[in-house]
């Protein structure tokens, strides 16, 4: 199929071998992908396109299929070097207005009319009539454009900002105005999410592949080799999440030589592994049977992968691969005391906990948040931290990533060694019994942790899963077992006018999970408690700039009437009485019932600043959540029934 749509991707005229791509031709790609509901159809055009790329780049050109990829997943750098985009939409009206001769008001209005600025700044250019046919745009010359856009910063920077967009769109033509915009404002909304475009990275690398060297295969070989290049792709970028480094690899060696060329790399951060949710003891044990694990602390602060580089560089990254080395550059100072000499290199995943140093006890998350987040002074800091490690990924120039927990937890006890106050070992406790457990337990809650993870130790169930949320990973949160259930992370997009006291601020919100399938948020619940008046002010201030026009079209909004939309940009710890089925929220859909899941009783617990709009929970976990609910219900029914 991919093959068949190549001359439906291409554009007239077509770019010749070596010349820069042109940026209509991506466009056109993005236009179709748009127009479909199919994913396999999605993957199919953008393949196409990709396949288009590789066989029309010059021999040792990586830029081309690398700037194809990153605009793709509308991204200028990998994560970790924060090249962002994200303009605001008052920006890009003025810069739509200034290239087409448009009024202000004309653009606004009709923005409130479609809800899509992409939209209205093509429909706007399309109208105008022109003397000249501009200059084709180019890929690399739209890309460059973009990163310094993303990059200017200072004094008069909007100023400079609306006129490279300004000029941009002057030589925009078709659909490129619609997506030079989008991807300005940070979203394409294709419906194309990252997974899906390394899958079509893949198999346009495997058919370049395939046609250059004349290969012919039956439909079964081919479906076959399809699907191993996109697991050796998916599983690579797993490790080692930079397209950097990866897709010139992928033109060098091809996708057979992927593995050997590419491997978790320190200064790279890794996406995280992640644990399931357990409501019981009891449920661990049914998970372990006859399995050899360990329970650590869950410690309540922030994930920090802290990565040591040969050349002595230190850094420390998010949950999110954020670089957080200037918000704990005392953690990076305290780091060399707790390291053995034998220690070059290395990747540790671990937790930032605040400390009293005086006492050594733990201090809760809400201790760690007072501390500023960027440019901090290490004489200027006041809330203390303790690294405690849980995992060694990376030691000595060797992924440990396929080695048994057992296995890394020994190394990481023997190259390092705890600094009172500093750093230290995840306390843990390899018990097995529910009694064991249960103490270990209510001594992790009396030592300031949230809980307790519960680990495979052998065999390769404890591998460490780069960016799953792994059965061989279970939490056990205190919270489960008052019967409260694991928190939600939610997208905030929308809020209510406040009443009463609340009169200048929203003073209630509506909050959404994310599907990353269908790359939509689906709403879930109108929230109005657990705010103290100064946190309803700091979110006023946060929300405030990221009121729309309209409801956004990735918005899936069922029933819930909202004062006003917000772009999904904030995520929010949201715990809940219990979930309910709603005709009027859309959480879920389908998933358990044709209608929506809800939560009762929300209560906003803490802003989630390391985790994206992306990153907040998906209609799986909720449908999942509601599952056991409904089965802890019918069990307790029973047994005060005298089952
Ligand atoms: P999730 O995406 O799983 O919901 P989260 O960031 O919301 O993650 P939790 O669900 O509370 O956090 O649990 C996982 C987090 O617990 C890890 O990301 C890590 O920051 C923290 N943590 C604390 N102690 C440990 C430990 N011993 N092992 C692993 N993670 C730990």
């Amino acid at each position: 199929a991919a093959l068949r749509r190549k001359g439906e991707v291409d554009v007239k005229g077509g770019w010749k071998v070596g010349e820069p791509v042109l940026y209509a031709a991506l466009t056109k790609a993005f236009s179709l992908i748009e127009a479909t509901t199919k994913r396999l159809e999605k993957t199919a055009i953008l393949t196409s396109f990709l396949l288009l790329v590789i066989q029309r780049s010059a021999k040792a050109d990586h830029n081309s299929l690398l700037q194809a990829v990153y605009l793709c997943i509308n991204r200028l750098s990998p994560d970790y070097v924060g090249v962002e985009l994200g303009i605001g939409e008052s920006l890009l009206i003025k810069a739509i207005a200034e290239s087409t001769g448009r009024s202000l008001s004309l653009i606004k209005a009709d923005l409130k009319r479609e809800g899509d600025l992409g939209l209205v700044a093509m429909n706007s250019k399309n109208s105008q009539k022109t003397l000249f046919k501009p200059k084709p745009l180019t890929l690399p010359f739209v890309f460059s454009n973009l990163r310094d856009i993303a990059l200017t910063t200072g004094n008069s920077s909007q100023a400079k900002k609306v006129s490279v967009i300004t000029k941009l769109l002057a030589a925009c033509q078709d659909f490129e105005a619609k997506y030079i915009v989008r991807s300005l404002e940070g979203k394409l909304r294709i419906g194309n999410a990252e997974r899906s475009v390394l899958v079509a990275l893949a198999q346009a690398v495997v058919l370049a592949e395939k046609e250059k060297v004349g290969k012919k295969w039956s439909q079964e070989k081919l479906t076959a080799r399809l699907e191993e290049g996109a697991n050796i792709i998916k599983a690579v970028y797993s490790e080692l999440p930079s397209y950097d480094k990866v897709i010139p690899a992928l033109l060098e060696v091809g996708i057979d030589g992927l593995r050997d060329k590419c491997k978790l790399t320190p200064g790279v951060p890794l996406k995280p592994m992640l644990a399931k949710p357990t409501k019981a003891i009891g449920e661990v044990l049914d998970r372990f049977e006859n399995k050899r694990f360990t329970c650590e602390y869950k410690y309540d602060g922030e994930r920090a992968q802290v990565h040591k580089l040969e050349d002595g560089t230190v850094d420390v990254f998010s949950r999110n691969s954020e670089d957080m080395s200037k918000k704990y550059p005392d953690l990076v100072d305290q780091l060399p005391r707790c390291i053995k000499e034998s220690t070059k290199s290395f990747v540790l995943d671990a937790e930032a906990v605040a400390i009293d140093r005086l006492t050594g006890k733990l201090m809760p998350f809400q201790e760690l948040s007072r501390r500023k987040r960027k440019d901090v002074k290490v004489e200027d800091i006041q809330v203390q931290v303790c690294l405690f490690a849980f995992d060694l990924l990376y030691l000595n120039g060797e992924p440990l990533l396929q080695r048994p927990l057992y296995e890394r937890r020994e190394l990481l006890r023997q190259y390092f060694t705890p600094v009172p106050g500093e750093f230290d070992f995840a306390k843990s406790s390899d018990s097995e019994t529910t009694e064991e457990i249960q103490t270990f337990l209510e001594e992790s809650v009396k030592d300031g942790c949230e809980g307790l993870m519960v680990k495979m130790l052998d065999s390769d169930a404890s591998y460490y899963e780069p960016s799953r949320r792994s059965v061989n990973w279970l939490k056990l949160k205190k919270d489960y077992l008052a019967g409260v259930g694991d928190s939600l992370d939610l997208v905030v997009v929308g809020g209510y006018y406040g009443k009463g006291k609340r009169t200048n601020v929203y003073g209630a919100f509506l909050l959404a999970c994310y599907d990353s399938e269908s790359e939509e948020y689906q709403t879930i619940c109108k929230i109005g408690t657990g705010f103290s008046e100064e946190n309803l002010q700091a979110h006023y201030d946060a929300l405030k700039p990221l009121e729309t026009t309209k409801v956004r079209g990735d918005i899936k909004v069922g029933g819930a009437k909202p004062d006003i939309w917000f772009e999904p940009k904030i995520v929010w710890e949201v715990l809940t009485a219990d979930l309910s089925l709603s005709p009027i929220y859309t959480a879920a859909q389908g998933l358990v019932e044709d209608r929506g899941i809800s939560l009762r009783f929300p209560r906003f617990i803490r802003v989630r600043d390391d985790k994206g709009p992306d990153d907040a929970t998906g209609p799986e976990q909720i449908a999942e959540m509601y599952e056991r609910q409904a089965l802890a219900q019918s069990n307790g029914k029973k047994k005060k029934g005298g089952d």
